[in-house]
């Protein structure tokens, strides 16, 4: 470092020594992009899932003076015990199953792809699905595989139980309902990957507050099956919650590979007050449900493009046209949705919407009709 302080500073003609860059960073990372996060700004913001709805201001004052309250001199309580009592109330989780908490459910995958990936490990998922899987796997020099969809976005059970056969996936990853198509996967054919799969099985579960389908039940049956569940979707994208249940054994070594520290001391103070208001909280989840059927049917009404029957709280489309001109014209008119297009791929001419308010959808709705015009 200092030599090359030195030369910096000297004569005109310095030439900049090479970087170790390409010699360190590994392949499999060098070629991936980081997250992209387009802007948002002066954009009605419908491409991500998030909640329309911030807390009320009544609500926000109570909350305010509650964060007030935290010692934020001090570390976190690093097993989030008073939080975790909480979730099990809410989200009726029985004793017999543990919780382990990630800053998000992102990383939660990444620590199980931590403990169980790893070179020479396969992580395998149907896809088109969440793009965090392949990154993950990526990042944690896992080897991804990808078992495609049929068109229809259902499960191949037959190509996808031949590939775990094939693969032996340290992990499968499912996420119910399925990112980006909306769809729950078919779940007698989930009970035979249960029952067959060599690894650790990953029922993702973001979209849980819209669609109420679960596998949780599955738990006491298969020690290898995990359920992953996030408070994103419902509220609190901006505090980063997810949890993981599963059974102890999984969560004692998924807790060597947790950063000690990980859920900070004001989202383990929100979480709780938000779980006191839980009931709100569903019957918004209720209200985007409503909404989703309502946008639902005028996409089946619109001519030029077909809706995919959606269990979350999106809706994917296919455009009969050039996706990425209707999606530019939909910023033009004011609407940031989310570009799924890929020539000669399933998601060929695909957006994703995300359900906002009843205000924000007809907003959403005139700028697509406009922007098919
Ligand atoms: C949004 C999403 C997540 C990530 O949620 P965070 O808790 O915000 O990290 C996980 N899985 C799927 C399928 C998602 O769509």
């Amino acid at each position: 470092m200092v030599s090359r302080a030195r030369s910096a500073r000297g004569g005109k003609e310095r030439s900049r020594q090479a970087s170790c860059l390409t010699q360190l960073v590994r392949a499999q990372v060098l070629a991936m992009q980081a997250y992209p996060v387009p802007s948002a700004a002066g954009l009605l913001k419908l491409d991500a899932m998030e909640s329309p709805a911030p807390f009320s201001a009544e609500l926000k004052q109570q909350w305010l003076t509650r964060l007030g309250e935290v010692e934020i001199n001090r570390y976190p309580d690093p097993q989030c015990k008073s939080v975790k009592r909480a979730l099990r109330a809410a989200f009726k989780i029985p004793a017999a199953h543990a919780i382990v908490l990630g800053n998000g459910s992102d990383e939660l995958l990444q620590m199980l792809a931590l403990l169980v990936g790893g070179p020479g490990r396969v992580m395998l998922a149907p896809t088109p699905t969440f793009s965090m899987y392949p990154c993950i796997s990526a990042i944690t020099a896992s080897q991804f595989v990808g078992v495609p969809l049929r068109a229809d976005f259902s499960l191949d059970g037959e190509a996808l139980l031949a590939a775990i056969r094939q693969h032996q996936p340290a992990c499968v990853l499912l996420a119910y309902p399925n990112n980006p198509s909306g769809n729950c996967f078919d779940e007698a054919v989930i009970e035979q990957i249960l029952a067959s799969a060599p690894g650790l099985v990953v029922l993702d579960e973001a979209y849980f507050a819209f669609c109420r389908r679960s596998f949780l039940a599955h738990l006491a049956q298969f020690p290898d099956l995990l359920v992953l569940r996030t408070l994103s979707k419902s509220g609190l994208a901006g505090l980063r919650l997810g949890m993981l249940l599963c059974h102890p054994d999984w969560a004692a070594q998924l807790e060597k590979v947790r950063l000690p520290y990980n859920i900070n001391s004001l989202t383990q103070c929100s979480v709780q007050f938000y779980l006191e208001h839980y009931r709100a909280m569903q019957r918004q989840a209720e209200y985007i449900v409503a909404q989703r059927q309502a946008v639902f049917a005028r996409l089946t009404d619109q001519p030029g493009l077909r809706a995919y029957p959606s269990e979350a709280n999106f809706i994917l489309l296919k455009l009969e046209r050039d996706a990425e001109q209707v999606h530019a014209r939909l910023q033009q008119h004011g609407v940031l949705i989310k570009n799924l297009h890929r020539a000669a791929t399933p998601l060929e001419n695909c957006l994703r919407v995300t359900i906002g308010s009843e205000a924000e959808n007809n907003r959403f709705l005139q700028a697509l009709r406009r922007s098919l015009q």
